[in-house]
């Protein structure tokens, strides 16, 4: 069947999509939609070019690699031309290449077995550094693959790059591998320009291309860049080889560095298993990968197979899941937590990214929604890394309908309609209303948390329930339920409500550290809580103690000193602790002994926002038990504790020296009894 006018269009649109945003990446160093995306036209075009191959044009993107090099850089000629790669998604398209593969071989007359090299896909850029008499003489990038861009000047200064050959180093030696910024040096770019007030870069990829495609190669230099080698270009009098294998070995040797994670494997099976490993795997590194490259390990067999116009037959990249989608932003809500702050959210239509669906994702405050610029029915760019809370980048302006109006945080509380304010100085905006329904079923929760009163089996839904149901209405309501208005309620058989009997009962001979620190006193987290049982021993000391007073215990501030003191002179407050006395709640002691060293020669690391502790609250806790607390995580490591936003490379050394990350919740188990929860 010939392609309809309709196929036509669509062909030359996507072509004209596609060469504009080939000009983005590659020339300014500066994409506009998400690589998935991107990926899904080229994909969407090659279909239609296969159905059709009266459509296929010799400058089709299909058939060509990268971009021409731009007019800033003079140019290099490649003598032997720089590939792309094609890409398989999925295990079928990875079997697909295999049997492709094994066809033409076995059509050529060979009969053996195949071996396969799998080489992390290392998401930077491809360069070519080529050495003469055992000195570095150019480097160059890949260009279209035939004509590449002069950057001597900039690899020359990459630490990693070496200048010099050692003596029995070819005349000639073409060397290609990876240029790439280290997630840690991204991470440290990105503080240094929030703290500058200047806009943050993207992601590590196009930050590593833009800084390495510099006039002034100081600012190369200053950006840090790494390189892993992973193939021969030219070789003038070199040695022979007979597998690729042998050309990375030798590379090693020439001083060039290889990754060590190469891995050589004799079936496609073994290939498959071996490239979903890196699903999980790939946030133990401390670059970013975005695939796994698989070679034909034998270098006449890729002889045999030879290349298509844009990319080698013997190899195949297996792309992992995508960690950037974009989607369209739906709604921008506001969210009310327990001491009411007022938290926008985005809600987006589901994607799935970085492995899994993600629906929201949280946009911070009021600043970071004006700084990222996103607007209900927006497309946006979203990001979800391993383990690390999605997060929005930003819109994509190109796909922005006309007259898109500009978000607005609310005036008013979506919980209980009552004003929304934010005071000068602060980032947050709060919900001032005290009796707000969200904001008490936030401090009902909190209160029946573990780390405070710790009731099994009453979490969100169920105090959301019971006081919509009228059955509660503050804390120390837990202890006045009506247990008759509930036995019958849906999920709510006798067992269930005996156990929750049970849990609440065993609430109330909680420590007074746990007790305090489920009051939902502003500033007051877990270790101040802990601090404050310690030093005065009894609720009602704390509650007669002086601002000066409590701000005579050490590791508690003015500031928490200030909050206790004016929590517990509110007569609604003081109410409320009454009813817990009646209720028969412990006011004393603070058990566990909080000076037993339960962390003696351990060393936690804290990354992230942690709930119920400051930086500093964890960091106390732990060293009051005997621990270290050091900034930077090592093979001393005993755990990792991660909150909100961690740092990237702390995650990825962890993961590198498999040491266990726990939550916050398992941190707080940490503190009283000195154990890891079982990995
Ligand atoms: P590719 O990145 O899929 O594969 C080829 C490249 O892989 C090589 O040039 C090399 O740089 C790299 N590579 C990493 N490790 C390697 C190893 N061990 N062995 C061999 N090569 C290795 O293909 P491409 O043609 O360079 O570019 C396409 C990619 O760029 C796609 O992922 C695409 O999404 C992205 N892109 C995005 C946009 C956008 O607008 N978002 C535009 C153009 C291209």
């Amino acid at each position: 069947m010939a392609a309809s006018p309709e196929d036509r269009r669509r062909v030359d649109e996507l072509r004209l999509l596609i060469r504009e945003y080939d000009r983005q990446y590659y020339l300014e160093d500066a994409p506009t939609i998400p690589d998935a995306d991107y990926d899904a036209l080229v994909r969407e075009l090659k279909a239609l070019e296969d159905e059709f191959p009266e459509l296929v044009t010799a400058d089709s993107p299909t058939q060509k690699v990268g971009a021409a090099p731009s007019a800033l850089f003079s140019e290099v000629t490649h003598r032997v031309p720089m590939m792309s790669l094609d890409n398989a998604m999925d295990g079928r398209e990875l079997r697909e290449w295999g049997q492709r593969t094994a066809k033409r071989l076995h059509d050529a007359g060979v009969s053996g077995p195949v071996g396969f090299v799998c080489e992390p896909k290392i998401d930077g850029l491809a360069i070519s550094i080529r050495y003469e008499n055992g000195l570095m003489v150019q480097a160059a990038t890949r260009g279209d693959g035939r004509v590449g861009e002069d950057v001597t000047q900039n690899v020359a200064v990459i630490e990693n790059v070496p200048q010099r050959l050692p003596r029995d180093a070819p005349p000639v030696l073409e060397v290609r591998g990876e240029v790439f910024m280290p997630i840690a040096v991204f991470e440290s770019l990105n503080a240094a320009q929030i703290e500058a007030g200047e806009k943050t870069y993207a992601n590590p990829r196009n930050t590593a291309a833009g800084s390495l495609r510099q006039k002034d190669a100081e600012v190369t230099r200053s950006r840090h860049l790494d390189w892993w080698s992973y193939q021969l270009g030219e070789v003038r009098d070199g040695p022979s080889f007979e597998l690729h294998s042998e050309t990375l070995a030798f590379l090693s040797e020439m001083g060039m560095p290889v990754n060590p994670e190469i891995t050589v494997l004799d079936s496609l099976e073994e290939v498959y298993e071996h490239c979903t490993s890196w699903v999980d795997n790939r946030h133990r590194l401390a670059y970013e990968i975005d695939g796994v490259v698989v070679k034909v390990n034998e270098l006449a067999y890729q002889g045999l197979l030879g290349h298509t116009s844009k990319a080698p037959r013997w190899a195949i990249a297996y792309k992992l899941p995508p960690e950037e989608r974009s989607t369209r932003l739906i709604d921008i809500q506001v969210s009310i937590g327990r001491t009411g702050k007022a938290t926008p959210f985005a809600v987006l239509e589901p994607v799935f990214v970085g492995g899994s669906t993600v629906g929201v994702a949280t946009l911070h405050n009021e600043d970071q929604v004006r700084a990222k610029d996103v607007r209900p029915g927006d497309t946006v760019i979203v990001r979800k890394a391993g383990d690390v809370i999605p997060e929005v980048l930003g819109p994509v302006l190109a796909d922005r309908p006309e007259g898109l109006p500009e978000w607005r945080f609310p005036d008013e509380c979506p919980s209980c309609g009552g004003p929304l304010a934010r005071f000068p100085g602060e980032a947050q905006t709060v919900c001032t209303n005290i009796e707000c329904p969200r904001q008490q079923v936030a401090r009902i929760e909190h209160f029946a948390a573990r780390g405070a009163m710790d009731i099994e089996g009453f979490g969100e839904q169920r105090v959301k329930l019971f006081c919509e149901l009228g059955v509660l209405d503050d804390i120390a309501g837990i202890y006045e339920i009506d247990f008759e208005r509930i036995e019958g309620l849906e999920g709510f058989g006798q067992t269930s409500v005996a156990n929750l009997r049970a849990a609440i009962e065993r609430s109330k001979s909680r420590p007074l550290a746990n007790l305090l620190f489920g009051l939902n006193i502003v500033h007051l987290g877990a270790a101040g809580a802990e601090v404050l049982a310690r030093a005065f021993g009894d609720l009602d000391a704390v509650m007669a103690a002086t601002v000066d007073d409590l701000a005579a215990v050490e590791g508690v501030g003015p500031v928490i000193a200030q909050s206790v003191h004016a929590f517990f002179a509110l007569d609604t407050n003081r109410e409320v602790i009454e009813r817990l006395r009646r209720a028969g709640v412990n006011f004393k002691g603070a058990t566990p002994p909080s000076d037993e060293q339960t962390l003696a020669g351990q060393s936690i690391v804290v990354t992230g926002t942690l709930q119920r502790f400051s930086r500093e609250q964890a960091e106390d806790a732990i060293k009051q038990r005997g621990g270290k607390s050091p900034g930077s995580v090592s093979k001393r490591t005993t755990a990792v504790v991660i909150g909100d936003e961690p740092g990237a490379s702390k995650l990825a050394k962890a993961a590198e020296l498999g040491i266990p990350l726990i939550d916050e919740d398992a941190f707080l188990d940490l503190l009283t009894t000195g154990e890891l929860p079982p990995q």
